[in-house]
């Protein structure tokens, strides 16, 4: 047999990866080191109360034989999708069909398999920094990617390109950078899709934390985006389903390949064959998420979140940093002292104030100078490793 020598051209090790692997080296040489850790984004607080006890419900249906469920369908249960439409489109005047909403285990698989049903010899343009995930997966396939630099001058949502592109990756609230998108400019970006005939993979995984109701939740808000316009969204960062697992896919009918494919159609038939399924269990935990306790006890985890957020910035900001996100989104990106490179900084970090953050180059050239932090630890933590940078600025 042979391999896929796409794969001999991906980097060493996936970034958090190799975090962790310096992470913990430190670690074992330093085993007395409390450590921080508001590098990987992966979240802290418990689930809501409400998705707990549909959780526990759906268990003990499993329990007897009048209730048990084996197989569901491969596109996730009615009763979620249900609730996913009434309660995070319909209020924004977007309407759907059911068979445009694909439940599944969490937007990492999907942003990544989408790319099965697209061919090898599109041109990719992606933001740079940019989520790791698109990147590696395009190499997989060996894709052709064109980078999107992604900078202060241009609020971190990329100058809208002068050549084609056939896919465009854009995640907002923006994975590092903690940037957002406008209406105007997400606009110029569907316009572009619809004149270039591209498709947009719009990952909004970070919906949730959009704290200014003037800016796109979805980019089905935008006009035309449904011909142009694949969404992605997660319970994982929403509702802290980061181990729970459940997320969803938007694709509407209106989309189509230049040969008049329907891509929704094309993606069923690559799910069914594919895919069996986000868990029962799962599904009825993120419908409660939908409920109205679920979503009070949703806002009380998000705001916490955002209120640490809001004191790293500020205290970021008061030691003389430059300070970016943070205020729609759980991601603090914060320019390096003086220009240092983000690698050396984050070693700093690690040895002098034992508190480890993501250096902004492991997402991207356009992340060199930068340093991402995570609003998503505790409040306790959040605080201390603000006094610990401090003390070694
Ligand atoms: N998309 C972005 C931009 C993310 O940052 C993440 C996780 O960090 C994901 C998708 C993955 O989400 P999930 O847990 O649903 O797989």
């Amino acid at each position: 047999m042979r391999i896929n020598t796409n794969y001999l051209q991906l980097g060493g090790r996936y970034l958090f990866a190799e975090i962790a692997r310096q992470v913990s080296a430190y670690k074992s040489e330093h085993p007395e080191a409390d450590i921080i850790r508001l590098g990987i984004g992966d979240v802290t607080r418990p689930l809501p109360d409400a998705a707990i006890r549909a959780m526990h419900r759906a268990v003990d249906e499993y329990a007897d034989t009048k209730t048990f469920r084996g197989y569901g369908p491969e596109q996730g249960y009615d009763f979620l999708i249900d609730a996913i439409i009434a309660h995070d489109f319909a209020p924004r005047g977007i309407s759907l069909d059911r068979d445009e909403v694909f439940v599944s285990d969490g937007a990492k698989s999907d942003t990544g398999n989408i790319g099965d049903i697209l061919a090898p010899d599109n041109i990719v343009g992606i933001t740079d920094p940019v989520y790791p995930v698109y990147v590696d997966t395009n190499i997989m396939a060996g894709r052709k990617l064109c980078y999107i630099p992604c900078h202060a001058a241009n609020d971190f949502t990329g100058d809208i390109p002068t050549e084609h592109l056939d896919i465009i990756y854009l995640c907002y609230p923006n994975n590092p950078t903690g940037a957002v998108i406008t209406r105007e400019k997400l606009s110029a970006w569907v316009d572009y899709a619809l004149r270039e005939r591209a498709v947009i993979l719009y990952d909004a995984a970070y919906e949730a934390f959009i704290q200014d109701d003037a800016l796109p939740h979805s980019i089905y808000e935008i006009e035309g985006a449904k011909q142009c316009a694949i969404e992605f969204r997660s319970f994982s960062k929403t509702a802290g389903f980061t181990g729970v697992r459940c997320g969803y896919t938007v694709i509407p009918k209106e989309l189509k390949a230049d040969d008049g494919t329907s891509v929704n159609a094309l993606w069923n038939r690559r799910q069914c064959s594919k895919f069996n399924g986000a868990s029962y269990i799962s599904q009825r935990g993120a419908e409660a998420v939908y409920t109205p306790e679920g979503q009070q006890q949703v806002r009380v985890t998000i705001d916490y979140y955002m209120s640490n957020a809001a004191f790293i910035r500020t205290s970021l900001a008061d030691m003389g940093l430059t300070v970016y996100g943070g205020q729609h989104s759980p991601y603090i990106w914060v320019s390096t002292p003086d220009g240092e490179d983000s690698w050396h900084f984050f070693h700093r970090l690690l040895t002098d104030a034992n508190v480890v953050v993501t250096p902004g180059e492991g997402f991207g050239t356009h992340g060199e100078g930068y340093v991402r932090i995570t609003a998503f630890g505790t409040a306790d933590d959040s605080r201390a490793a603000m006094g610990r940078i401090k003390a070694i600025l």
